[in-house]
């Protein structure tokens, strides 16, 4: 965006480095804002480029913990997304981002899964819903920590503006978050999950597994059916190599579904000596869909039967499920 600015009224370097400080590290709220450069040059800028690709319509914050939840609207086509903060006490401030309007996979247990495919978002439309949170956070003399690939859309079907994304967000010139503190999180599309390992991404991968067996998981993630467990598992094992880092494996536990003892057994085996972590999550009720969260006994059941086998593991804290902000729970509806 900028860049084209810049080479269009052929502008000097310096005018570029100028315009990141201020926009990306200072967080600035608008052009009249960006006070390095001449009044007439910022006249001229908010001629030609929107300071914002998204409005924000309605936001909503969570009486039981420090997350909040945005409803955006895009200028563009007027569609809405969702974006949501989570405030941790260890002082993180990860920012759950959306890649997506609605998402094509459809899988069971998600409320986006339920809106079918509706669009793409640009790498700007990303980067946005950042900086959003990140002009918050900088009046509080605070930062975004981390950024993950978690909310509505899945980032591998939208590989291009995801990177591009990623990219405005390690750049040493803008965000420059450095990449451990970006996830990107898929549901198997093992295809592009090469690609994205053969840009040499640094960054922290989670997956999206939620059931231990090829069987079962094609009942609850269709793109299971296209890209099998093996297949997956070969991409994984070159992304161990290439970055010797921890992969994370989501697993939402649904009751009588995949929470029984025959099901932590399995999933102890499959991940059996790979670098894996598994996020155990309690399952968030959605609208129209008959899952039900399994017990507590349960998820501690499970939770110690990876422990014993030695896959480290922790439950997830449900954060934002009071504002149908949690897992699996965006819809593009604030409230
Ligand atoms: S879990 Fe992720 S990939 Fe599956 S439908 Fe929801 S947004 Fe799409």
């Amino acid at each position: 965006m900028i860049e084209s600015f810049i080479e269009k009224h052929n502008l000097p370097k310096y005018r570029l480095n100028q315009f990141n400080e201020q926009f990306y590290k200072q967080a600035i709220h608008s052009f009249d804002e960006l006070t390095t450069w001449p009044k007439d040059l910022r006249e001229q800028l908010k001629k030609e480029l929107e300071f914002n690709s998204l409005i924000p319509e309605k936001q909503v914050h969570s009486q039981k913990d420090n997350t909040t939840k945005v409803l955006f609207k895009r200028k563009t086509n007027g569609q809405y997304i969702e974006t949501v903060l989570m405030r941790y006490k260890d002082g993180r401030n990860s920012i759950c981002v959306s890649c997506m309007v609605g998402c094509p996979v459809g899988c069971s247990f998600c409320a986006t899964g339920k809106l079918g495919f509706h669009g793409n978002l640009s790498a700007r439309e990303i980067v946005d819903q950042v900086m959003y949170f990140k002009r918050q956070l900088v009046k509080e003399n605070q930062t975004v920590t981390n950024i993950v690939f978690m909310g509505m859309g899945e980032p591998m079907l939208n590989l291009k503006e995801v990177l591009g994304a990623i990219d405005t967000f390690t750049s040493p010139e803008k965000l420059a978050m450095s990449s451990r503190r970006i996830t990107v999180s898929t549901s198997g599309y093992a295809p592009q999950l090469k690609t994205l390992l053969k840009t040499g991404f640094k960054g922290k991968l989670a997956i999206s597994l939620h059931a231990p067996n090829q069987e079962l998981r094609e009942t609850m993630m269709p793109v299971a059916k296209a890209f099998d467990l093996e297949q997956l598992f070969t991409v994984l094992k070159d992304y161990e190599k290439q970055n010797n880092k921890i992969i994370t494996y989501e697993y939402i536990l649904i009751d009588h579904i995949n929470d029984q003892e025959k099901h932590a057994k399995q999933l102890a085996k499959l991940l059996k000596n790979r670098l894996a972590h598994v996020n155990l999550i309690p399952y968030n009720p959605i609208f129209g869909v008959d899952y039900k969260r399994s017990s507590k006994n349960n998820i501690h059941k499970f939770s110690k039967i990876l422990t014993d086998a030695g896959i480290s593991n922790t439950i997830r804290v449900t954060m934002g499920d009071d504002v149908n902000a949690a897992c699996g729970q965006l819809a593009g509806q604030a409230g």
